[in-house]
């Protein structure tokens, strides 16, 4: 069984990525486990200004630190009419880190004027495996939409109540988190990387 370990310390996404990865995992023999499983793993300052750089940093500390082959990811929103802004500034938007009523909220007033045809948008997310050795490699996932002028829908985070799914009528946030997974940003990104997963941990 190949540990692989995942840069985050929320068991969710540990187990979101467990479906979204559950065949090449069993093909492999993998085993996916969070960060949090080993001391003292880093928190790193992301200071990149790509989501694929601020993913590689975070992938390359843990890789070095666990000596496991280290997956990460960082995404945002990149709104179209505001030349893909916020961007890798997504979740402080509005200012404070991780606000997610304010930084949607201060999105749809600085789009008020945009007619409907002007608000095409899209989640991306780049992801990165690092090998402890220092080998690397990325791929990237996108999920785009329109956006609303007001929030709808009760599940997902972020942005999600403001992205109606191109070829649907609902918001990203009235998807349950199966459907969101089967066409998201990070999920794209991930089933990108199962041919690196089976080129170097296969
Ligand atoms: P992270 O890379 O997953 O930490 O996401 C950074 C920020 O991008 C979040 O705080 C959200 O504002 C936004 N974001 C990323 N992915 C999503 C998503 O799936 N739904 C809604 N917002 C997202």
């Amino acid at each position: 069984m190949t540990k692989v370990v995942l840069a985050t310390r929320n068991q969710h996404k540990v187990v979101e990525l467990r479906h979204i990865l559950a065949d090449v995992v069993e093909e492999l023999g993998l085993e996916i486990v969070g960060a949090s499983e080993f001391e003292g793993a880093p928190d790193v300052v992301e200071d990149e200004v790509t989501f694929e750089g601020n993913a590689r940093l975070k992938a390359v500390a843990l890789a070095r630190h666990t000596g496991l082959p280290a997956l990460a990811d960082d995404s945002g929103l990149a709104v179209d009419v505001l030349g893909g802004a916020p961007g890798i500034f997504s979740a402080r938007w509005a200012g404070r880190h991780g606000d997610d009523l304010a930084n949607l909220q201060l999105l749809l007033d600085q789009l008020a004027d945009v007619k409907d045809e002007h608000r095409q948008a899209g989640f991306v997310c780049a992801a990165v495996l690092a090998l402890p050795d220092g080998t690397l490699r990325s791929a990237e996932g996108h999920f785009r939409g329109t956006l609303a002028r007001e929030p709808r829908g009760a599940n997902g985070f972020g942005y999600d109540p403001l992205l109606v799914v191109e070829g649907d009528t609902r918001t990203a946030a009235e998807l349950s988190p199966e459907e969101k997974n089967a066409i998201s940003h990070r999920g794209n990104a991930f089933r990108a990387m199962v041919p690196h997963l089976r080129e170097l941990l296969g």
